[in-house]
C-alpha cells in the first residue's frame, strides 16, 4: 500500500489520486491543490496542467531559486568583466601613447667612456670659448697685429679689470684658414680654475657695450655630448612653445640643463 507524498496517509483504495509529474508518485488529487477542472486537465493528453508532490514542487523552488542565482550572477560577472574590458583598454592605450613619448633609448656606454666624459666636461669648466676675434694677420682687421693672448687679455680685462691672465693659455681651434677667408676660428682660453671662468661667463654680456668687442662673443666650453643633448633640450622646447605652452626655460641644475615651467 502506499502513501500519499503529500500528506503521507495511507492511501486508500477507491479514493481518487494522480500521479506527481516530477517523480511519479501517487497524491491524493484532493491534496493536489488543484481543482476539478484542473485535475481533468493533468489528465488530458497535452497535460495542460501539471501536478508536483509537495517534495518535487520544493525541488523545483530551489532550482528556480538556483537558476536565478546563477542568471544574476552570470550578469554581474559580464557586467564585471566588460568593465574590466574597458580598463585593460584604457591602461592599454595609455602605456603605448607614453611608449611613443618614450625616447630612442641611448646607446650604452662603458665605465670607462662615462668616466673620460666625466673627466672632459671637468677639465672644461676652467675654459671659455671665444668667437669673433679676428685671426692676426697683416690682411685684416687688426691693425696693430696684437696676438691672440694680447687680444684676448685685453677683452678679459675689460669684463673684469683685476683679471691678470697669469698663466692663461689662448689657442685657436681648427686648422689654420687660408688668409682671405673671412670667418675666424673660435678660441680655446685655458684659465687656472673653474671660479675665474664662471665669473668671466656671468660678465660676458658686457662686450656688447664694449665697442671693439661688440661682435665676440662668450660661451662656456661644452663636450660633444653636452652641446649634443642642449640641442635635443632645445628642439624639445621649441616643440612644447609651438603646441602653447609659455614660460619654457632652460635651467642648469647640478651642471645639468633642463626645461622648468616657470608658471
Ligand atoms: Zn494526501
Ligand atoms: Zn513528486
Amino acid at each position: 500500500m502506499s502513501t500519499c507524498l503529500n500528506c503521507n496517509l495511507v492511501i486508500k483504495p477507491n479514493v481518487c489520486t494522480a500521479e506527481c509529474d516530477g517523480c511519479q508518485g501517487v497524491i491524493h488529487t484532493s491534496c493536489t491543490g488543484l481543482s476539478e477542472s484542473e485535475i481533468v486537465r493533468t489528465r488530458s493528453k497535452s497535460k495542460s496542467v501539471k501536478v508536483l508532490c509537495t517534495p518535487c514542487n520544493n525541488r523545483f523552488l530551489q532550482f528556480k531559486e538556483l537558476s536565478n542565482l546563477m542568471t544574476t550572477l552570470k550578469n554581474d560577472f559580464s557586467q564585471q568583466l566588460l568593465e574590466m574590458k574597458t580598463q585593460v583598454s584604457d591602461q592599454i592605450a595609455e602605456i603605448k601613447t607614453s611608449l611613443n613619448h618614450v625616447k630612442q633609448p641611448e646607446p650604452s656606454f662603458s665605465f670607462e667612456e662615462i668616466i673620460e666624459e666625466i673627466n672632459e666636461r671637468q677639465k672644461r669648466k676652467k675654459n671659455i670659448m671665444i668667437v669673433g676675434i679676428p685671426e692676426p694677420s697683416e690682411n685684416n682687421s687688426n691693425p696693430e697685429n696684437k696676438s691672440d693672448s694680447e687680444v684676448v687679455l685685453d677683452m678679459l680685462k675689460s669684463l673684469k679689470s683685476d683679471f691678470n691672465g697669469n698663466e692663461m693659455k689662448v689657442i685657436r681651434l681648427g686648422r689654420q684658414p687660408p688668409a682671405d677667408h673671412q670667418r675666424s676660428r673660435p678660441i680655446k682660453v685655458i684659465l687656472n680654475d673653474e671660479s675665474e671662468a664662471v665669473s668671466l661667463l656671468r660678465s660676458a654680456r658686457k662686450l656688447k657695450s664694449v665697442e671693439r668687442f661688440k661682435t665676440c662673443h662668450m660661451f662656456s666650453d661644452k663636450t660633444p655630448r653636452q652641446q649634443e643633448f642642449y640641442r635635443g633640450l632645445k628642439q624639445q622646447l621649441d616643440g612644447r612653445t609651438q603646441n602653447g605652452e609659455t614660460n619654457l626655460k632652460i635651467v642648469y641644475k647640478n651642471d645639468i640643463p633642463r626645461i622648468v615651467s616657470l608658471n
